[in-house]
């Protein structure tokens, strides 16, 4: 269960993430909808402990792991990350990338990569390199590497856009199957309103860093709080 409240972030005394606050429940989805520059990726990065807001706190299964004094590293979280720019290591082979932010011995460590790879399709490639998998496939290394160190939290920011459509909707359900069945809370950043109404349990809206309506889809969908909303959700058919 992942808790945020009355998170904040200026830059510049000009305020990017303001007041937010929310909650999710193990297994279940939130999409986090808003225009470019809004305060979406600051969110999930303060989450995730590579930036500090400068006031307000972060529950992760009920456990402080960062207010204005106290901060656990991004490491000793249990939160995982899944980016647009997914980079791999370039010097490791896509087994030891996947087996990376694993504890225990190697073996087992090797095990659980195989293991996430082939939930992605890509075991065959365990002793290639990064640099002979195609974008496409490397995102898919990517999202195996946040996945095996089953994180109680998983945060993603377009992690999907990369991918063609066909390929995209597959790895996109398996990956959220994956994550209901462990019980992971998700926060899920998409420009796309089908993509939010198929994945999510609820859905932020999020505007100039407020919150400004949170639900079930079918609710936002049938009551969207502003014309933004209105012509984000007209787009489905
Ligand atoms: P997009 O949909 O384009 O990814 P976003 O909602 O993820 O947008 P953020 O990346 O969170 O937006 O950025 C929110 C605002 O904060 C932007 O105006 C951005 O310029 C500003 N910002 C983000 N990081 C910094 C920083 N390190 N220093 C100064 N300003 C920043
Ligand atoms: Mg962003």
């Amino acid at each position: 269960r992942l808790e945020i409240r009355d998170i904040k972030r200026s830059y510049d005394g000009k305020p990017v993430v303001d007041n937010v606050s929310l909650a999710i429940q193990p297994g279940h989805v939130t999409c986090l909808l808003g225009p470019s520059g809004c305060g979406k990726s600051t969110t999930l990065r303060i989450i995730a402990g590579v930036e500090m807001q400068d006031s307000g706190t972060i529950h992760v299964d009920g456990n402080l792991v960062c207010d204005t004094v106290f901060r656990v590293p991004p490491e000793r979280r249990s939160v995982g990350l899944m980016f647009q720019d997914f980079a791999l290591f370039p010097h490791l082979s896509v087994g030891e990338n996947v087996a990376f932010g694993l504890k225990g011995p190697g073996a087992e460590k090797k095990a659980r990569a195989r293991d996430y790879l082939g939930r992605v399709g890509l075991e065959h490639y365990i002793d290639g390199f990064p640099h002979e998998l195609s974008g496409g496939e490397q995102q898919r290394v990517a999202l195996a590497r946040a996945l095996a160190p089953k994180p109680r939290v998983m945060l993603m920011d377009e992690p999907f856009s990369g991918l063609d459509n066909r390929l995209r909707d597959g790895i996109r359900d398996e990956t959220l199957e994956l994550l209901k069945e462990e019980g992971t809370s998700v926060l899920l950043v998409t420009h796309e309103p089908e993509e939010a109404m198929r994945m999510a349990d609820e859905i932020a809206l999020m505007r100039k860093g407020h919150i400004v309506q949170m639900g079930a889809p079918y609710n936002i969908y049938n009551a969207p709080a502003d014309r933004e909303a209105v012509a984000f959700f007209s787009d489905i058919n």
